[in-house]
């Protein structure tokens, strides 16, 4: 039985102060709490401030973000070491904005994924394919050749915390949900991937989410599909109205 991950990535949005008001607005609002993992992943500011404020409340926090080594000459990066000495216990990796604009590429994706599994950090690994790739054919070979860079060399013991956002490319930020066909026909393809390298007992374990314009009225079709265990939201999770809601739909 995998517990559903309802997500938040809030990109380079948010101080410090703002993340801790949507916490005080967001609990009062929130139904359900209990049977789903929330994951909020704030800019790298706000961690400290946003892990104190969830201290002892249903929530987990995470970073957008991080190098994969411990520490060194790398100006403007985060280690791994760095984020769990104050608390976080996500992280995003290969999100597409990552991949687009700051050059990160599958291999870079591995060296970060077997780095937050060795931390101890819930890796929440993104995927997905770009309009023209799809309009192509070319989902699936997008989709296994990421899924199966990102776990090479990592043994299939270690990967028990492993998360997978699928994200199609076209629908981030753009207003245009996946169909919740084309979704779970993504997500399966990528559980069979997992089996094919690490085993089915990995695959049926692994959560995979989906990520791409989640708005309240789309979490529920979405989210009750047997391979989609839950959401990455980014646009929608500003708002703790908008992101309660989505999670009172998908739970
Ligand atoms: C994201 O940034 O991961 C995302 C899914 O964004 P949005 O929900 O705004 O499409």
């Amino acid at each position: 039985m995998r517990k559903l991950l309802i997500a938040a990535n809030w990109k380079m949005y948010k101080t410090p102060t703002e993340s801790t008001a949507f916490l005080t607005s967001f609990f009062p609002l929130v139904k359900n709490i209990e049977t789903a993992e929330i994951v909020l992943c704030p800019a790298m500011t706000s961690l400290t401030a946003l892990v104190d404020a969830a201290r002892g409340k249903s929530v987990c926090v995470g970073a957008q973000t991080m190098h994969w080594l411990n520490e060194g000459a790398y100006t403007g990066e985060t280690s791994p070491t760095m984020l769990t000495a104050i608390g976080a216990t996500h992280v995003l990796i290969g999100h597409s904005e990552r991949r687009q604009y700051f050059n990160e590429t599958d291999t870079t994706v591995n060296l970060k994924l077997k780095s937050a599994l060795a931390h101890g950090l819930v890796p929440i690994v993104c995927v997905g394919e770009h309009l023209n790739e799809r309009e192509q054919n070319l989902t699936a070979d997008v989709l296994n050749l990421q899924v199966s860079v990102a776990l090479e060399g990592i043994d299939a013991a270690a990967l028990a915390p492993l998360v997978i956002a699928y994200e199609p490319v076209w629908a981030i930020g753009t207003g245009r949900t996946a169909t919740p066909e084309i979704a779970e026909d993504a997500h399966k393809i990528i559980r069979t991937k997992i089996a094919s390298i690490a085993g089915s007992d990995v695959a049926n374990a692994t959560r995979i989410l989906y990520g791409g314009s989640v708005k309240p009225d789309n979490a529920r079709s979405l989210c009750c599909l047997d391979d989609i265990d839950g959401a990455l939201v980014g646009g929608a999770s500003l708002e703790p109205t908008s992101f309660s809601q989505i999670i009172a739909n998908a739970t």
